[in-house]
């Protein structure tokens, strides 16, 4: 079992804290659940996407589905809840935030109550989504140019949300084309954490047709102004959509007196609409010819027997109506709204975002005046402890009840978590809970800041350390073997520390210079050393992966204890780096953790 090395040798309250190291990362804008975990997974700089599994979700096979994961509620538990409640992150950072507006209040409960769980494999059979004529694989989606830009401000590429519904194929942020992952989507890999990497992103569809484009960047501004309102769960139910659909057919006096369609005018106004949209394999449902567009029209005008799959509703919507504003003006209990504020452009998250800074600005001027904090929770309809954590952050001292933490307790916890001690042993040093540690974090001013400042100060020093101890342990081996002996230390300092790691890392080519005053036949062993590994390279190679050191140093248990002198080494060496993978050119990105794949 592979583990960051840096944790070896060490006391167990340090080996906790670079364990932990900056566990769970926070949430980039906009960003999944998948997406945060195989963050996390890069991060840690483990081999094996399992390993990290096992520490985020307690199971090997757990919460590593990109869609509709499992496992929640043991995620929660393992990240103090950092990240919210398991329902909050089940309704907002997975592929139900997407079916939430088309779903009935039991049929939500059911997707939660099931990711929440140890198995969703029913859930999709339960939607209607493998039911109906639309692929419900949900294939990784990434826009290049945010790819870009999130590397340069987050320092990160990440998976957005809003990329991954279904009828979204152009970016909202900057109008290009959505490409898709080849990984995860067939099944195979399915355990894998996984970030956008331009290397697997394929072009879902030949370029150049210009009206496919438009006719996909009308879905997607539509799909994303519908969907991404904030409204309440199931308002785009089949029923409301189908009414409001019969509404516009009758305007346009497509419906006969009866309410019967004038088939054969709609059923080829209808498939001109869809033709263009159905090269994507995910629209591949809609009909291709116009006894196929009589056969769907007719089954979305009449009284729907089973569940409608949304993708049917938004290009039905997109078919009949201009966009988003021209469908709300007429769908039921939505007419007159004032929808200006719905757009492709306006992401959910962001609307809470503010709603949240402008409460918390109002519930701190209250307490502020003296309002306690308990009635100011209650007259905002929130937990105490996030008034008083918003209150702090603000800047407004709390009150506190001083038969929950005596002083002298209180000044030793603050201490210690001034130090940076892990909430955890901080609240088993004081014998009191996790939570109060964490309310203490947020209520007592400056208190936060200065623990994480300290957690980071302290991340440094250790990657810092175990850097060093390597390079001193192993003069004359390249960055390439040092970094494979030591990711999670790497990956941290080439994220937070990069002009240091810069400064120490050895220079590239170095030759053998001790060897030849030793006793040991060091050019022998090397040989044979060498032969063994390669026969064992090309053994695991068929897999097709790019190989990592504890795979090849499981296949020849003799390697492991030679890492140490491997600068003695020098053709075992060779074969090493070679099968670790590709050089990237430019000196700049030789360093970079690679992000053609993480397994
Ligand atoms: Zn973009």
């Amino acid at each position: 079992m592979h583990a960051p090395s840096c944790a070896r040798n060490m006391p167990a309250y340090d080996c906790c804290a670079v364990f932990s190291l900056r566990f769970p990362l926070a949430l980039a804008p906009g960003e999944t659940l998948f997406s945060l975990c195989s963050r996390q997974h890069r991060l840690w700089g483990y081999g094996l996407s399992s390993r990290s599994t096992e520490i985020m979700f307690g199971g090997r096979r757990l919460g590593t589905q990109h869609d509709f994961p499992s496992g929640l509620d043991k995620f929660v538990v393992r990240t103090e809840g950092q990240l919210g409640a398991a329902a909050e992150i089940a309704r907002d950072r997975t592929m139900l935030r997407f079916y939430r507006p088309f779903l009935a209040k039991a049929e939500i409960e059911y997707a939660i109550w099931a990711m929440r769980g140890l198995a969703v494999s029913h859930l999709k059979f339960r939607l209607g989504l493998l039911t109906s004529r639309f692929r419900a694989n949900h294939p990784l989606k990434a826009c290049p140019a945010c790819m870009q830009t999130d590397l340069d401000e987050e320092g990160w590429v990440y998976w957005h949300l809003v990329h991954q519904f279904p009828g979204v194929w152009i970016c909202p942020f900057h109008g290009a084309p959505l490409r898709t992952s080849q990984i995860k989507s067939t099944g195979v890999e399915r355990f894998l954490w996984h970030l956008p990497a331009q290397a697997q992103l394929v072009d879902p569809c030949p370029a150049g047709d210009s009206t496919r484009s438009l006719a996909l960047a009308r879905l997607s501004k539509m799909t994303l102004a519908l969907v991404g309102a904030e409204r309440a769960d199931g308002w785009l139910g089949a029923d409301l959509v189908q009414s409001t659909l019969r509404a516009r057919l009758r305007e346009r006096g497509w419906l006969t007196f009866a309410g019967n369609a004038r088939l054969q005018k709609v059923a080829a106004d209808y498939l001109q609409h869809c033709l263009p949209l159905r090269l994507l394999d995910e629209l591949a449902g809609l009909p291709a010819t116009l006894d196929d567009a009589k056969v769907q029209i007719g089954r979305l005008i009449r009284p729907l027997r089973s569940g409608v799959h949304p993708i049917r509703l938004l290009v039905a919507i997109n078919w009949l109506f201009n966009d988003a504003n021209d469908f709300l003006a007429l769908h039921k209990g939505t007419a007159g709204v004032d929808v200006n504020q719905i757009s492709g452009e306006n992401m959910p998250l962001e609307d809470e975002v503010t709603k949240d800074e402008s409460h918390r600005l109002q519930l701190s001027a209250l307490m502020k005046s003296g309002v306690s904090a308990t009635a100011a929770a209650q007259e905002f309809g929130i937990d105490v402890s996030t008034a008083m954590a918003w209150a702090a952050a603000e800047g407004v001292q709390v009150r506190r009840r001083p038969k929950l933490l005596k002083p002298e307790l209180r000044e030793s916890l603050i201490r210690c978590l001034r130090r940076g001690m892990e909430k955890v042993d901080a609240a088993a040093r004081h014998g009191i809970s996790v939570e109060t540690v964490t309310r203490l974090l947020h209520t007592e001013i400056g208190l936060h800041a200065a623990w994480k400042a300290a957690r980071a100060a302290r991340s440094q020093r250790l990657a810092r350390a175990a850097w060093t101890k390597l390079l001193s342990a192993h003069p004359g081996v390249g960055v390439k073997m040092l970094r494979a002996m030591e990711p999670a230390s790497y990956a941290w300092l080439y994220r937070n520390d990069r002009t240091w790691l810069t400064g120490h890392t050895p220079p590239r080519a170095v030759g053998m210079t001790a060897a030849r005053q030793s006793p040991v036949r060091w050019d022998e062993r090397d040989r044979s050393l060498s032969v063994e590994v390669e026969a064992a390279v090309e053994r695991l190679a068929v897999f097709g992966r790019r190989l990592k050191l504890w795979q090849i140093y499981q296949a020849v248990p003799q390697l492991k204890p030679k890492l140490a002198v491997l600068h003695r080494m020098p053709l075992t060496q060779r074969v090493l780096e070679r099968a670790l993978g590709r050089r990237r050119v430019g000196s700049a990105t030789d360093l970079l953790p690679s992000d053609a794949s993480i397994d």
